[in-house]
């Protein structure tokens, strides 16, 4: 059975230990990381830390993290671009410069992600920002049945939706968050905020009427602002 952990960075970003036979962490939204793995295993087992999409307040741990651990970094091109920038990972919301991150894998989306008790599907979901992905458990062999959507900041619970003012683009958070209807989920872990497994599919279909809401605002020319 694989345990999912749920690690609440310094500006309120949600990191997942994903507790499988090779264990893996979605996001490193905190500097003292290594320390907090510490409560759920040798972090120098992780093998692999796998980032959502570019942003500051989700990666600003990653190159420490995997100097301590040796764990293999990975993250779409399209945000691997970004990394350097202060303007798209929105680094200078938090008066910082972006950190410098060498990623060791690019992903395109398609990609199965094997760790051994449960395979992670890499979606595409563009809009947030360019290069957002989602993990999708597809492949469940000695888990329980319970199928699960890691969803960085594309959604959240209850209908939320992630932010496209800031390099991101509302007509392609629409399509990737129809996308995402298509999904049998059982349990959404989100970018920030709870998690939750109560009628997810409704959650979603939620906020794919807020993304329609967002991009209607967005050609009017109108000014909405999701966090
Ligand atoms: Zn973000
Ligand atoms: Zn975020």
């Amino acid at each position: 059975m694989v345990k999912v952990h749920k690690i609440t960075g310094s500006y309120g970003a949600n990191a997942y230990l994903i507790d499988a036979e090779c264990p893996i962490l979605v996001d490193v939204g905190a500097a003292n990381m290594f320390d907090l793995l510490r409560r759920f295993l040798n972090p120098t087992d992780l093998e692999y830390i796998v980032l959502t999409h570019c942003h500051y307040d989700h990666t600003f741990g990653t190159a420490q993290l995997a100097e301590q651990t040796g764990a293999n970094v990975a993250i779409h091109e399209e945000d691997a671009k970004l990394l350097g920038d202060n303007w798209a990972t929105a680094s200078g919301v938090f008066g910082v410069r972006a950190p410098s991150i060498e990623p060791d894998m690019l992903l395109k989306g398609g990609e199965s992600l094997d760790l051994g008790d449960i395979s992670l599907r890499v979606i595409h979901t563009p809009g947030h920002t360019p290069g957002s992905i989602c993990l999708y458990s597809e492949d469940i062999r000695r888990m329980s049945s319970s199928k699960l959507l890691f969803s960085g900041d594309a959604i959240f619970a209850a209908g939320g939706i992630g932010r496209t003012d800031l390099g991101g683009d509302a007509h392609a958070l629409v399509n990737s968050i129809k996308l995402l209807t298509t999904l049998d989920v059982d349990t959404l872990y989100p970018g920030h905020g709870d998690a939750t497994n109560q009628n997810v599919s409704t959650q979603i279909k939620t906020s794919l009427r807020y993304a329609e809401l967002n991009r209607k605002a967005h050609n009017s020319k109108d000014f909405y602002v999701f966090v």
